[in-house]
């Protein structure tokens, strides 16, 4: 979660208004990690502890969410340009401060997670935690054995080398000249499934992301969601 200032912090958590919120910070009735805070500028999140009187902030439920992103939404909370992004998806069921874990392309749909809380979502990120991510690529043209192979072995790619991909071509069109292709990856770069396939010369036409670990979107059409059971939850961790 980004850090925000103390004043809007406050005021998101339902303490007061934020002009309100900044005459309880200025006249010293509010504590950030112990220590008494009196100006404006500082930021915090919700691993600070914030006190309102000696009274502790009440800590945002923890959620975890489960999207089937349609195409066209970009996975973010906002978006600078005013295009939609995957938490306008929510409805009022989910009040708390939810953000993507990792991402999917604007042009990409499918399984994607969220969540407000920043130790599970590092969790999930971090590169030694590999956890395999499956796409199904709509491809250019039609793939030889080789480049199957390549692409299975790991590829070459701007800054880093691909780990061991598993790749099954689905079916062929020959009309439309192009490819389904079931893909595995353990890594998470920008834009990696289509640069690997772009370093074997087959252009990625469409994309989607059907499972994530052991989750899948089953029960989920385009633009759903649902929370994640406790169990998944502890599974994932
Ligand atoms: N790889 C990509 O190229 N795009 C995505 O959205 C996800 C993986």
């Amino acid at each position: 979660m980004e850090k925000v200032r103390l004043q809007k912090f406050m005021a998101e958590a339902g303490v007061a208004s934020r002009r309100k919120s900044e005459e309880l910070i200025a006249k010293g009735h509010v504590k950030v990690n112990g220590k008494t805070v009196t100006e404006m500028g500082i930021k915090v999140d919700n691993r600070d502890k914030i006190e309102v009187d000696g009274m502790p902030l009440e800590e945002e439920k923890k959620r975890y969410i489960l999207m089937y992103k349609p195409r066209g939404v970009i996975s973010a909370v906002k978006d600078d340009k005013g295009r939609k992004v995957v938490t306008d998806l929510l409805e009022e069921d989910v009040d708390e401060r939810i953000y993507p874990i990792g991402r999917l392309d604007y042009d990409t749909s499918g399984l994607l997670l969220l969540t407000n809380d920043g130790e599970f979502a590092n969790h999930l990120m971090h590169p030694r935690y590999h956890v395999e991510k499956a796409y199904i690529a709509k491809v250019e043209g039609f793939l030889s054995t080789e480049e199957i192979k390549k692409l299975e072995n790991g590829i070459k790619l701007k800054g880093y080398t691909t780990s061991k991909a598993k790749v099954k071509v689905m079916s062929k069109d020959k009309k439309k000249n192009s490819t389904i292709v079931r893909i595995v990856i353990h890594e998470g770069h920008n834009h990696q499934v289509k640069n690997m396939f772009d370093a074997v010369g087959h252009k990625v036409e469409k994309l989607s992301r059907e499972s994530y670990d052991f989750l899948t979107l089953n029960g989920l059409v385009s633009g759903q969601y649902r929370d994640l059971t406790r169990q998944e939850v502890a599974e994932l961790k």
